[in-house]
């Protein structure tokens, strides 16, 4: 018999849940708002909130209304101040974790350590934290994107991008404690990531067909896919129901299903949904269904 199995991780993490939930209360107190940013890497998400008059601004002076909402990913202290000084009224959203990250940060910097940032340079995440040391924390990815004149005999205290993969951390920590003086690590990679990242690790590994649901832009859904690939020829990554496939799986008697953290759970039910019904042979949508 064709078998989908979904991991038990899947649909909002308690951060975008939390921000979603600020968000509403604010809307049904009738606290008129912008999102600095998309709130959350998913296009759903984010049209239902824009119906609810939710604009998203890439600025603070873009915004035209009493209060902005920082998300999940936080953003350094320059905004806060000119949030300050435009009269505006931040909600803020940043996650407890990555906030967790910022503090670290901060602390190391302050305490004299030369900050190192595992993760990706340009991630809005990323760029919170390393605003908390005032623009000098290296970031990097990898052992190779490491200037090890950087850190040699040095005193280097390590923070995580909250999605971070644990071989991207072991691979530059291994470094660190061969060319540093003292290393600082503050774990704060995210628990919720964590444990997806070890179910698709567990459940790829297994299947045929591997798909991973979420936004195209979302590191953490970027990451998961990144882990299924590597275990399973087959993975696919998609947004939304309407992008599967019936000829993935042709044949196919086994696939796994996993989604990112801001991936609406109805939307990872209705792609399981799917999925079983192409597994037996059936089609979806506008024609008639045959699960004969
Ligand atoms: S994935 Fe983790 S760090 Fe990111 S928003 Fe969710 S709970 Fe917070």
């Amino acid at each position: 018999m064709p078998e989908v199995k979904l991991t038990e991780e899947y649909g909002f993490c308690f951060g975008v849940r939390r921000a979603l939930e600020i968000a509403l209360t604010n809307l049904e107190r009738g606290i008129s708002f912008d999102s600095l940013g998309p709130i959350i890497h998913n296009e759903y998400v984010v049209g239902e909130l824009r119906r609810k008059g939710v604009e998203v601004v890439d600025s603070i002076e873009q915004s035209k209304k009493s209060h902005v909402l920082v998300r999940t990913h936080g953003v350094p202290p320059e905004i806060y101040e000119r949030a300050k000084e435009f009269g505006k009224t931040i909600i803020d959203c940043t996650c407890p974790f990555v906030a967790k990250a910022q503090w670290w940060a901060k602390k190391f910097y302050e305490e004299g350590y030369v900050v190192l940032v595992i993760g990706t340079k340009d991630h809005p995440e990323v760029i919170g934290i390393v605003g908390q040391t005032e623009g000098k924390a290296l970031v990097v990815s990898s052992q190779k994107e490491l200037d090890v004149s950087l850190i040699r005999n040095k005193r280097v205290g390590v923070v995580a991008q909250t999605t971070s993969r644990l071989d991207m951390v072991e691979d530059i920590m291994g470094l660190l404690v061969k060319e540093a003086n003292e290393v600082r690590f503050a774990n704060t990679r995210c628990n919720t990531t964590q444990r997806r990242q070890d179910e698709v690790e567990e459940l790829s590994r297994e299947v045929e067909v591997m798909v991973i649901v979420g936004g195209k832009n979302s590191s953490n859904t970027r990451r998961l896919y990144e882990i299924a690939s590597r275990n399973c020829k087959r993975a696919y990554l998609i947004e939304f129901p309407n992008e599967l496939m019936e000829e993935w799986f042709y044949n196919v008697s086994t696939v796994g299903v996993s989604a990112g953290a801001s991936t609406p759970p109805e939307i990872v039910e209705e792609v399981y949904k799917k999925i079983n019904i192409l597994l037996k042979g059936g089609t979806y949508g506008e024609r008639k269904v045959d699960e004969g």
